[in-house]
């Protein structure tokens, strides 16, 4: 997960916490004891023989010793057979066999009134998680940060030295760091930052830049998605490489074989790609290649 996505986790986490509620009705108030009067049994919850009363279900007695306890004080979390509902499922008891006599987690979280009771602690164990994962995550920066150090006073350019503290394979970066064709761009270029984080090999991003003045739209398509390097060699190949805007009508969708027809060119049929199923855009067009919004008249 990112850090946004933490941060954006615990703040979910600390608001849920503000308003939730505390569980605030003790055993005997959930299980409902009766007004029968009272008797010497063994308490249904904790099994100490004492003055006990019986629930409302008529199936058990509860003590003095349990009556007034919170659900937190019941120690044991698991399968419990319920003394409000009877039946067996997740919830809190007091034994520590499984299924013992406990109340579940429906009975203990359902109000009666549809509205569900959120445990603090329940909320807190999760916010703890989350601000683990976030502490690590920013730990795990500082190294990559830390391991770029020696490349950076060696003589090697941050994004570069920050590319293989990341795990891009070094050898690529050091390709690309000792040939020249990219020094024409900044390193925030996206053909760059796609050989720097390892979505493009070195020489598939030679590739690019020697058809990227000629045909930019195919070019950065095939930075967006190397797949399209094939179908891009293919069509150059084929006789398009002369006439940019039929590469363009063939990355709108049109037929190679038609779009060469009209435009009277010189293409080897057999080296002709397939069309597309559908017109390829740029996901995120450089700024110079974004079209102005048309005017309606
Ligand atoms: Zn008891
Ligand atoms: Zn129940």
């Amino acid at each position: 997960m990112s850090n946004e996505k933490y941060d954006y986790a615990e703040k979910i986490l600390v608001k849920l916490r503000d308003n939730a509620k505390e569980q605030t009705k003790t055993v005997g108030e959930i299980i409902g004891v009766t007004n029968h009067p009272e008797a010497v049994q063994g308490c249904g919850s904790c099994s100490v023989r004492g003055m006990a009363r019986i629930t409302e279900n008529g199936q058990t007695w509860i003590g003095y010793c349990c009556r007034g306890k919170s659900i937190e004080e019941l120690p044991y979390s698991g399968g419990v057979t319920c003394g409000k509902c009877k039946r067996q499922q997740q919830g809190k008891r007091h034994g520590q066999h499984n299924n013992a006599w406990g109340i579940c987690d429906n009975c203990i979280f359902g109000s009666g009134s549809g509205e569900e009771i959120i445990e603090k602690s329940e909320v807190d164990k999760q916010l703890k998680t989350v601000r683990a994962a976030k502490s690590k995550l920013k730990k795990s920066k500082q190294t990559a940060a830390e391991k770029a150090i020696p490349y950076i006073n060696a003589g090697l350019a941050e994004s570069f030295a920050l590319a293989i503290a990341r795990g891009t394979d070094d050898g690529e970066i050091m390709d690309l760091w000792e040939s020249d064709w990219w020094k024409q761009y900044k390193d925030d270029d996206m053909l760059i930052v796609a050989v720097l984080e390892g979505r493009l090999t070195e020489d598939k991003g030679k590739y690019l830049n020697s058809i990227r003045s000629d045909h930019e739209r195919l070019a950065l398509t095939c930075v967006e998605d190397p797949e399209m390097i094939d179908w891009s060699e293919a069509i150059l190949n084929s006789g398009f490489n002369k006439v940019p805007e039929a590469v363009n009508d063939a990355l709108d969708g049109g037929q190679p074989h038609i779009i060469a027809r009209i435009r009277k060119m010189k293409v080897n049929t057999e080296l002709l790609p397939p069309a597309l199923d559908k017109p390829v855009l740029l996901k995120k067009p450089p700024p110079h290649m974004q079209e102005e919004p048309q005017e309606e008249e």
